[in-house]
């Protein structure tokens, strides 16, 4: 990681230094803006993190109260932070519309200096400064990287380890996927020795559901799941009204869709939830297909090769209608 010591000069160097990431947070873009914002703090210098929207409700145990401001209810604030900032961070996304339009807008009209730090496929040119690395298992691995290959290793402590750590069990589904190699193993190894506490991080993020959630995953499974097997594919898909029968928060849906991919036979999992006249689309594969150029060709979307997400401006019928009559081409 070449980028590393001029990034190290860069945060030496700048008096406003601003961390952002993707809508729609998860354990990745969190940890990510983290880690790095407590690196940046252990050097003596000082950062906001501005995020698109709110942290869903099950990794809010890892922030401390208002450390992250987020554009949909701090619009004037993020707006004034990005403009004087000499310094903007883009964590874990890959084309300036991952922000949303508006605050992508922005960001491109900021003069603040750009680093990318990203483990998605085919960046975009919208910073000055690139680390996008797709083998990496998360962004927070690559903030881990940044630390060492700036020569800050020794300032790697718990703090920053398990934002860190969080990030990389969130985007590896526990050390699961491809994406997983013997470099992720060596670094949470390291976390463990300097005390990063990995069974309070499961329990926190992964064993406190709320019943609610529990149900609304039971509901889903038993009553929205369809099954091709012809194309080994697991479709499951839920509207609004089931969300907020389930009295639905924030992240209530995160990681179903893994459960519809675990099933023996299937390969591809689909997950179709409508937002208002959208339907978001996320879909995983177990590795035999790619599943982001489906999103990308037909779905204004992407992602990686085996976790992508898309949006599609249509009813969910018509929607999963459409993806069904694509699957000839793409699996
Ligand atoms: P999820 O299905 O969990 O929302 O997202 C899976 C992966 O696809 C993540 O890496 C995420 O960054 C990416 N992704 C999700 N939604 C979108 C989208 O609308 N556009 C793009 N380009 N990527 C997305
Ligand atoms: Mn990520």
């Amino acid at each position: 990681m070449k980028e590393a010591v001029k990034i190290y000069q860069l945060i030496k160097n700048s008096n406003n230094i601003v961390i952002t990431s993707h809508l729609s947070p998860d354990g990745d873009s969190i940890g990510s803006s983290l880690a790095l914002y407590r690196f940046i703090s252990v050097l003596g210098k000082s950062a906001q993190i501005c995020h698109p929207d709110s942290c869903p409700d099950f990794l809010k145990w890892i922030i401390d109260d208002d450390i992250i401001i987020d554009f949909e209810n701090h619009r004037l604030e993020v707006i004034d932070q990005m403009k004087s900032a000499d310094l903007i961070f883009c964590l874990d996304y890959n084309t300036q519309d991952r922000l949303g339009s508006s605050m992508g807008e922005i960001l491109s009209s900021c003069k603040a200096k750009k680093v990318m730090i990203d483990h998605h496929v085919n960046p975009s040119e919208f910073v000055d400064i690139t680390i996008s690395e797709s083998s990496a298992s998360s962004t927070s691995e690559l903030v881990y990287e940044l630390i060492n290959y700036s020569g800050n290793l020794e300032l790697m402590n718990s703090d920053i380890g398990t934002p860190i750590y969080l990030g990389i069990i969130s985007d590896t589904g526990s050390f699961r996927f491809s994406s997983v190699s013997s470099r992720t193993h060596y670094i949470v190894s390291h976390l463990l020795n300097i005390g990063v506490d990995h069974v309070n991080i499961y329990q926190k993020t992964f064993d406190s559901n709320r019943i609610d959630k529990i149900k609304l995953h039971s509901y889903i499974i038993s009553n929205r799941l369809e099954v091709i097997n012809s194309y080994k594919v697991s479709i499951i898909s839920v509207t609004e009204d089931i969300l907020s029968s389930f009295n639905y928060i924030k992240g209530d849906t995160e990681g179903l869709v893994n459960l519809a991919l675990s099933i023996k036979g299937i390969e591809i999992a689909a997950f179709f939830t409508q937002k208002g006249d959208k339907v978001k689309i996320s879909l995983r594969s177990k590795g035999l297909f790619s599943v982001n150029t489906i999103l990308t060709d037909h779905f204004n979307g992407g992602g990686h090769k085996y976790a992508a997400g898309g949006i599609n401006n249509d009813s969910i019928e018509n929607t999963i209608l459409k993806f069904k009559s694509l699957l000839p081409k793409y699996f």
